[in-house]
């Protein structure tokens, strides 16, 4: 494999993504206000702290030679099962790794989100948030953790790859299962109760050529107060989530043209994209891992504890490496995600014609948001996986083919569906 060759494409890819076109303004939006930039500031902060932490912890777990004694410990308790012994330090360091974040998500999440009257839970409802999402994590890196070390002993050199195509189906079942089983457990789904209004949804996912997705509200309203829609779900449990906070912030125009783009994403086969990108992450961190990890280990053998990349004491080097591979790649996955995301805008007008209701939307947006109309190359490459509210708006402002071709369109033009 020409590793020379693949880190300079990268590179490559890197450079193109940084370089930001220039920004004019689309006339649509309105002046950003100093509390909308301050609380934009105080997000970009909290992404370079998240990233610190990412490499921050790996390494203290690893060069301080506790990840080693907390892993032999687990060995010792698993009576030498060795499945069971890699469960109980994938569930160790996870514990690990949640406490030393949880002051930093507390401020995140909570704080920050509540000083800028954005965030609407109690810190009980906070706290209980955050059990769901260790509970869920405990859960799954006890059952997953196993497959790469069990590759690693039993094909050390394709470790990597066997690994990778183990975890596709698995993250399939993730897609399929988690809005049964895991999203129930943080809010509660109910089926639209304007019955009209749902009417109009259906007929609008007909023509959208969706058949059998739910429509459904999510009590979003429970913990904020940004207005928003989602698609979730694969096959049978595929649905179309639209926050109660819309319902009560924007008119019935303004959400159809929000569900139109969710239906976008479906049309287009989305989800499928995004497995497929986390499982080429995935693909990539671990075969960096076996790439760059026993060179690493021979180096730092006497201080991390352990001489070889089978011994699960080396999982801190699986998380160093995948936050590694992930942040390189940020400007590329947003890049990726945002040319979905301006698909999915064109989708909407191409099904609603009604540029005009996507405009209000859009202002509202960044109103309630806090959004900075021109985000600046950091903020586009690094935090942005949809088009910048601007963007979109210069798109609204030139893409109306239905106008000069009425014959050949089936939409109801801006006085809505
Ligand atoms: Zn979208």
């Amino acid at each position: 494999m020409n590793v020379g060759l693949n880190v300079r494409l990268l590179f490559l890819v890197l450079v193109l993504c940084l370089v930001s076109e220039p920004g004019f303004a689309s006339g649509l939006l309105p002046e950003a206000s100093a509390q909308a930039i301050h609380y934009q500031n105080s997000q970009d902060w909290f992404w370079c702290a998240d990233q610190a932490m990412g490499f921050v912890i790996p390494l203290v777990v690893l060069f301080s030679g506790l990840g080693n004694r907390i892993a032999q410990g687990c060995i010792h308790l698993s009576g030498n099962r060795r499945l069971l012994g890699i469960a109980l330090f994938a569930i160790a360091y996870a514990t690990i790794d949640f406490s030393l974040n949880l002051p930093l998500a507390f401020w995140e999440g909570y704080a920050n989100e509540h000083h800028y009257g954005l965030g609407t839970d109690s810190p009980g409802q906070w706290v209980k948030g955050q059990l769901i999402g260790l509970i869920i994590r405990l859960i799954t890196v006890s059952v997953l953790t196993w497959v790469p070390y069990s590759f690693m002993q039993a094909a050390p050199r394709r470790w990597w790859l066997w690994t990778a195509l183990t975890f596709v189906p698995l993250f399939i079942f993730t897609h399929l299962v988690s809005p049964l089983w895991i999203a129930p457990l943080t809010n509660k789904f109910e089926p639209l109760s304007d019955k009209r209004l749902e009417a109009r949804i259906s007929s609008l996912a007909t023509r959208a050529g969706i058949v059998g997705a739910a429509i459904l509200v999510k009590d979003q309203s429970q913990t904020s107060t940004l207005p928003n829609a989602q698609v979730r779900g694969i096959f049978a449990t595929k649905r179309i989530i639209i926050f109660d906070t819309m319902v009560g912030q924007t008119n019935e125009r303004e959400l159809l043209v929000v569900v139109a783009h969710e239906m976008g994403h479906y049309v287009a086969a989305d989800v499928w994209k995004i497995i497929a990108l986390q499982s080429g992450l995935i693909l990539l961190a671990l075969w960096l891992t076996h790439l760059l990890g026993p060179a690493a280990i021979r180096r730092f053998e006497s201080r991390w504890g352990f001489g070889s990349l089978s011994n699960i004491a080396s999982l801190p080097l699986l998380y160093l490496a995948f936050n590694l591979v992930v942040l390189a790649t940020t400007p590329a996955i947003n890049a990726f995600i945002r040319s979905i995301e301006h698909h999915a805008d064109r989708f909407a007008l191409d099904l609603t014609h009604d540029g005009e209701a996507a405009k209000t939307v859009i202002v509202k947006y960044a109103k309630v948001a806090l959004y900075v109309p021109d985000p600046g190359w950091f903020r586009k490459n690094f935090r942005m996986d949809h088009p910048s509210l601007d963007d979109r708006a210069r798109f609204l402002n030139t893409y109306h083919p239905w106008i000069h071709n009425p014959a050949g369109t089936e939409g109801h033009g801006t006085s809505g569906l």
